[in-house]
């Protein structure tokens, strides 16, 4: 697994013309080596693949990490640095930007020289939203116990109910049936809270005749699933009726523009025009959606901004909204699989919003 990982990265180092790269972000550093600890950098050269860490982990590297072989830091990265660049002869070597603190680059380059550190991004980032067939089984079954806990929901949603019990209710349920935890904080948004979309739970109490933004997932053997569904307590009226359907139109639509090859601008640009027209355009302030895996934000993106192109492997969510203030929102949050041929969606929770009560 690991292996096959570590020649799809010599591959993009040697197209990079990198003859080297150090890797430290930590979800990168386990997905390359399956070393799980929480301090340890990666070396990986044309023929060498080196973990350091320091002797609280050396024993659970050379379990986890059998690809690689193990080095023990007496001090930090920054001494061991000559030694690494001179055995493996390489005069330079690339870095994660985005990742490496000041203070560590400015240690690096005082011993081997600026002109070594070579700033990548997104390298090993781009490897891993391609996903395997064993990380699209987690992801299946992460996204399986969201929906399963969301069915429970619906069956159990009553008015009276705060926000943090809906939460509650959600991360019992997926804990107890599977999750090794949630994704990330659960967002219930009930009435005007709705219309932040990131809002947390909190102590108000749910009510009938409100849109009710649920947005969660499962995490399971370090795969993530997110989940997002709007309800409503009771009848709905006009307004909710003609904002959901906007929002379901919308995302049916840059569903079926998920294929390989389609432009991450134009999918998100099929859902917002559909918002738009409907003369929400400016309600809808965020990207249509991301890729999940180890992260639950990761490549690619689907928003106005990116340049990422869709392939078969990648994993997106696609969760178009409306939020008003002072009345809610209304978010649709669904997950697929991009095949050689389209799209395979993989949530299957229901989209109907009322709750009979
Ligand atoms: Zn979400
Ligand atoms: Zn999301």
């Amino acid at each position: 697994m690991t292996t096959e990982r570590l020649a799809r990265l010599r591959e993009r180092m040697a197209a990079l013309e990198l003859p080297a790269m150090l890797i430290s972000q930590p979800l990168n550093r386990y997905y390359l080596s399956g070393f799980s600890g929480s301090a340890g950098t990666l070396f990986v050269s044309a023929d060498r693949a080196v973990l350091l860490t320091d002797s609280r982990y050396t024993e659970r590297a050379a379990g986890e990490a059998p690809g690689f072989e193990i080095v023990k830091l007496e001090r930090d990265v920054a001494q061991a640095l000559p030694d690494l660049l001179a055995q493996a002869g390489v005069d330079r070597v690339g870095f994660e930007s985005a990742h490496l603190t000041y203070a560590e680059h400015k240690a690096w380059a005082e011993k081997v020289g600026e002109a070594a550190l070579v700033p990548t991004q997104g390298v090993v980032e781009g490897l891993r939203a391609v996903k395997e067939e064993g990380e699209i089984a987690l992801i299946r079954k992460a996204v399986e116990i969201a929906d399963a806990a969301y069915a429970h929901l619906k069956r159990t949603i009553r008015p009276g109910m705060t926000e943090k019990q809906v939460a509650w209710e959600l991360e019992v349920w997926m804990r107890t049936h599977g999750a090794d935890g949630i994704a990330f904080d659960i967002i219930v948004g009930s009435g005007p809270n709705g219309a932040m979309p990131h809002a947390l739970a909190s102590d108000r109490e749910i009510r009938a005749g409100e849109p009710i933004v649920v947005d969660m997932g499962a995490r399971v053997s370090g795969y993530h699933s997110d989940l997002t569904r709007t309800l409503w307590l009771g009848d709905a009226d006009g307004a909710f009726r003609e904002v959901y359907d906007v929002v379901l139109r919308a995302q049916e639509a840059a569903e079926a523009r998920l294929a390989p090859g389609a432009l991450g601008p134009d999918v998100d640009a099929a859902a917002r025009a559909i918002i738009a027209d409907a003369g929400y355009g400016d309600k809808f302030g965020h990207g249509l959606g991301h890729g999940v895996g180890l992260a639950v934000h990761e490549l690619p993106g689907l928003n106005q901004r990116t340049q990422d192109t869709l392939a078969p492997g990648h994993v997106v969510t696609v969760e178009p909204g409306i939020y008003i203030s002072g009345w809610g929102g209304v978010r649709i949050e669904d997950m697929a699989l991009i095949t050689e041929s389209g799209a395979e969606i993989l949530t299957r929770a229901d989209k109907d919003p009322i709750v009979r009560i």
